[in-house]
């Protein structure tokens, strides 16, 4: 009898998946994230880079690496950028080297970023990797408001700027491969852990 592997059929076997999580601001994509890494194994965070100031809540090298300008720039020029955005006013970016780490560990990737910075993977791809690219939001724009204002991290001024981005990435719901609603951040957090499960089961083609 063949000793072959059945699951090597599988796209999820040696790691090697990105999860591009994106929508607007507002939308709970932290929470779901976080939930969904601590209930599945061989999933790792992709810690962006930004130029924004971090929140009180925030840790530096676990929810963002928080640099200048000066060095962002200088990591656009190094070509260390998958994709990045200029977002109200401050840069945000992924870097290509945290992704080839947790790929090398033979683990899956979670990225957290903008509909913009989604399209631009989209465009440019990751390479020979397989990208799966899940929407999340409120079921209403009103709903996002109510989260944004519950969240109270920004002024008014800021809610206004994230809610008037947020109805223009909507239109891009089309171009996603999932949509994840985040209402109930128990049934978000089933519904993405579920599309995980599912990306990883798929034969490769
Ligand atoms: P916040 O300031 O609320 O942490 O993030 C603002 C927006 O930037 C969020 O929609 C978040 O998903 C997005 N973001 C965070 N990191 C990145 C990144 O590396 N690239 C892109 N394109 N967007 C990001």
């Amino acid at each position: 009898m063949s000793n072959e592997s059945i699951t090597r059929h599988r796209r999820g076997i040696g790691g090697g998946l990105a999860f591009v999580v994106s929508g607007p601001s507002g939308a709970g994509k932290n929470s779901v994230i976080d939930r969904v890494m601590e209930e599945l194994s061989g999933l790792s965070y992709s810690v962006s880079y930004t130029t924004r100031p971090p929140r009180p809540h925030e840790i530096p090298g676990r929810d963002y690496h928080f640099i200048s300008k000066e060095e962002f720039e200088r990591l656009i020029a190094a070509g260390e950028l998958v994709e990045h955005v200029r977002y109200l006013g401050d840069y945000y970016g992924t870097g290509i080297r945290q992704i080839e780490e947790v790929f090398a560990r033979g683990e899956d990737v979670i990225l957290n970023i903008d509909v913009q910075g989604a399209k631009t993977l989209r465009k440019k791809g990751l390479s020979h990797f397989s990208v799966v690219y899940v929407f999340l939001a409120p079921s209403s724009l009103a709903r996002l408001e109510e989260r944004l204002r519950a969240r109270g991290t920004e002024d008014e001024e800021e809610i206004r700027a994230r809610l008037a981005v947020a109805a223009q990435e909507l239109e891009e719901i089309p171009e996603f491969d999932y949509l994840v609603i985040n209402d109930d951040l128990e049934r978000a957090v089933e519904e993405l852990s579920g599309i995980v499960i599912a990306e990883r089961a798929r034969i490769v083609g």
